[in-house]
């Protein structure tokens, strides 16, 4: 805008209705001259509907997936969060699955979402096949991550004396666990003499085969040091299905927490999901983000949180999360979270994209000239003298 025009739309707000209507005409002579420079500065070109938000719109963004009625069956049991339970969940879907000693999660896959796990507590044997035909096998203890890019075949069975649970996250809302395609579900719909015919074996071998679904079904335990357990086929990077998360140093340790962050650049297989496990202690803020790229789900293992989510257009929900519930956060949403309770506070975090960004409040506040934030703000500028140099991350209590 010309400097003259500027000061006319300056001294127009300030003189009332009649400077009002005197600024609006610098205004639209301002967009003429843009328009004139070739700038498409609008209005008069529709854009997409938007439906707007009212402040008191409620934001649901926590379900208690634990708390949860169970898929139950001989082996073990799992619970899930999908948009049609928890509707916000638009991006991403979750489990929490638990194996009996000597259960396994039968082969089977996934139509419309990749499948990427946390193990919680417990020890499992992982089988996978790629579109290539190769099959990878992997043991899993706590602390390990899995990715399995969406449509790779697999199961998973308990190894040793104790259960293994793991939490599961897929990146797609609409995804149910109890709608996978298992192979006994198949198998069991398919003409005996298509199978005989497709394997080369008589009809009658698959007479005792399930009538339907297994999903996990109970059998023998499997000893840790049995050859069946230490029988495995492990690939190495790129094409490794396999992440030691919590083997590995912190990515980012402060006196507040730490977060072990594994992206696409860590574990090449995962391109379309991101995931983490942040520890914070009492007191501590994960300070006031968003990201741009990604939706945000979690799931609380220990400790106690309230978390704040910023919706735009005056919109602000918070809630307070304990062992078992999940959060949503979606894309480009502003949020933190603080630790509320006297013990660490454990949380698996996933990102429906393989990249993770973030832009946080201080250090956005802190690369901004200190001009334009007193102007912002409409204070001093010295008061911005105090805030963060840097970013801050993890606050400590
Ligand atoms: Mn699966
Ligand atoms: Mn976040």
């Amino acid at each position: 805008m010309h400097e003259t025009k500027r000061r006319d739309l300056l001294g127009g707000l300030a003189l009332g209705a009649g400077g009002l209507i005197a600024a609006r005409a610098a205004a639209a002579e301002g967009a003429a001259d843009a328009h004139a420079r070739g700038h498409d500065v609008g209005p008069g070109v529709p854009g997409p509907a938007v439906v707007p938000h009212k402040a008191e719109d409620p934001i649901a963004f926590k379900y208690s997936m634990d708390a949860t009625e169970p898929k139950l069956t001989s082996g073990g049991w799992a619970r899930e969060a999908t948009v049609h339970h928890f509707p916000i969940s638009q991006g991403i879907a979750g489990v929490h699955m638990y194996l009996n000693p000597g259960a396994s999660r039968e082969l089977h896959w996934h139509a419309i979402a990749a499948e990427w796990a946390y193990v919680l507590d417990g020890q499992c044997q992982v089988t996978v096949i790629d579109p290539n035909g190769t099959t990878e096998i992997l043991n899993f203890g706590p602390g390990d991550v899995w990715f399995f890019p969406r449509g790779h075949g697999h199961s998973i069975q308990t190894l040793g004396t104790e259960p293994c649970h793991f939490i599961l996250s897929f990146d797609n809302g609409n995804f149910s666990e109890h709608g996978t395609f298992s192979i006994t579900d198949w198998l069991s719909l398919v003409d005996p003499a298509v199978l005989a015919q497709n394997l080369g074996v008589p009809a009658d071998s698959f007479a005792s085969f399930p009538k339907g679904e297994v999903y996990i079904q109970q059998g023998k335990v499997v000893p840790l040091d049995s050859p069946a357990a230490q029988e495995v086929n492990s690939r190495v990077s790129p094409n490794t299905h396999r992440y030691r998360l919590m083997q590995q140093q912190p990515t980012r340790a402060f006196p507040g927490g730490t977060i072990n962050l594994v992206t696409v650049d860590e574990f090449p297989i995962s391109t379309t999901m991101a995931g983490a496990v942040m520890k914070l202690q009492p007191g501590a803020l994960r300070e006031l983000h968003w990201h741009p790229n990604a939706n945000e789900w979690q799931y609380y293992a220990r400790g106690n949180a309230r978390v704040t989510l910023f919706g735009s257009g005056g919109r602000m929900a918070t809630a307070d999360f304990g062992p078992g519930d999940v959060a949503y956060l979606p894309q480009g949403y502003g949020h933190s979270i603080q630790n509320i309770g006297t013990e660490e506070t454990e949380i698996v975090l996933t990102f429906d994209s393989g990249h993770y960004q973030e832009i946080s409040l201080s250090e956005w506040l802190a690369t901004s000239p200190t001009q334009l934030l007193a102007n912002n703000f409409g204070v001093e500028e010295e008061v911005f003298a105090k805030f963060p140099k840097q970013q801050v991350f993890i606050a400590k209590g």
